[in-house]
């Protein structure tokens, strides 16, 4: 029974949420964007200090917690960019400080796997697919052990890095979708699947190509990109599943929210007996729900940090999934 503070700050998204007993009461982010240009991580990182206060001041509103009832303040310790994830930490500390409550670092991408509890899943292997990270991950002896993954670029970066050559800002992703369903003719692009792994970055050079010979419709080249990258996403995916026998497919990350990437999988997991698991958009994007969440699971096992252990806690910003040691599952 306790009440969690979750801070969220490794890429583009600010946020701070509170959870109670495994519900989540508040979710509040605000997420840097662009008109026009990626993401760059120095003014990511001056933005999430721009809205810290913002936000968490938000975020307890909505819970109707006051402050001092907070048991513990969790924050995502990495991977992600270090001037975001420094922003992250600091805040956190500031407020574990002033209120005299630990300390709970939290990986992200493992975080992205736990909210799935939240829809019922048990023992997933998660499809994660942010804009920075792609992994097959499921949990096998006190690890979350990465199945399979991207090579080189992660599935979101691809896709907005795609949108940008064709003029559009950050986040890409969504305005990709759109321009997909408008989509008439399958163009035929690479298919990368190397084992369990993934690799884009051929196929970005390939779009990027077509883009400019100016021969193709970005509707049918945006279709064609969904239907290729997601085919190669859904095979590992499942690949994974049979593998390690699992019965449960649970998506996350940023690109899981495309309607297209779920239809996919749900058919994959109707064909082979296993249940489709999806949050909603909110727990799906970066977001301090699943920190919280994760969290308070980590806090309830004795993950906490006090004192001289707190202020000497620092970020990891090329934390691995597998190099955390599940001490609460
Ligand atoms: P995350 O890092 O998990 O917050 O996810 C952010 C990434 O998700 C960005 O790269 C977005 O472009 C991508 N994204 C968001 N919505 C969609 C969508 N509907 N289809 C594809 N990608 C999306
Ligand atoms: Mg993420």
């Amino acid at each position: 029974m306790s009440t969690i503070l979750g801070i969220e700050s490794t890429a583009h998204t600010f946020g701070v949420a509170i959870v109670k007993n495994g519900k989540v009461l508040s979710n509040c982010k605000d997420s840097y964007t662009t008109s026009k240009g990626g993401i760059i991580p120095i003014k990511a990182a001056e933005h999430h200090r721009r809205v810290e206060q913002k936000v968490y001041d938000a975020a307890l509103n909505d819970s109707g917690v006051k402050e001092d009832k907070i048991d513990t303040v969790a924050f995502s310790q990495g991977p992600g960019l270090s001037p975001c994830l420094l922003e992250g930490i600091r805040f956190a500390k500031e407020i574990s400080e002033r209120l005299g409550k630990p300390l709970v670092p939290v990986n992200h991408c493992i975080a992205h796997l736990e909210i799935g509890r939240v829809t019922g899943a048990t023992n997933p292997v998660m499809l994660y697919v942010s804009g920075a990270n792609t992994q097959v991950i499921a949990y096998a002896s006190n690890k979350f052990r990465v199945f399979g993954e991207t090579l080189d670029i992660g599935t979101g970066n691809f896709i907005d890095n795609f949108a940008r050559h064709a003029g559009i800002g950050f986040p890409g992703g969504p305005k990709m979708e759109s321009f997909a369903k408008d989509g008439r003719e399958y163009i035929e692009l690479p298919y990368s699947v190397k084992g369990m792994d993934i690799a884009l970055s051929g196929i970005l050079t390939n779009l990027k190509q077509k883009i400019e010979s100016k021969r193709f419709r970005i509707e049918d080249l945006s279709h064609s990109m969904q239907e290729t990258v997601f085919a190669m996403l859904v095979e590992v995916a499942e690949r994974a599943l049979a593998h390690t026998g699992k019965k449960e497919l649970l998506l996350g990350g940023g690109v899981a929210c495309n309607k297209r990437l779920q239809e996919m999988c749900k058919i994959m997991c109707k064909e082979r007996g296993a249940i489709f698991f999806c949050p909603e958009n909110s727990l799906l994007t970066d977001n301090a729900a699943m920190i919280a969440f994760l969290g308070e699971i980590m806090f309830e096992s004795g993950v906490s940090f006090s004192g001289k252990e707190a202020k000497e806690l620092d970020i990891r910003p090329r934390q691995r999934t597998d190099d955390v040691t599940a001490t609460w599952r």
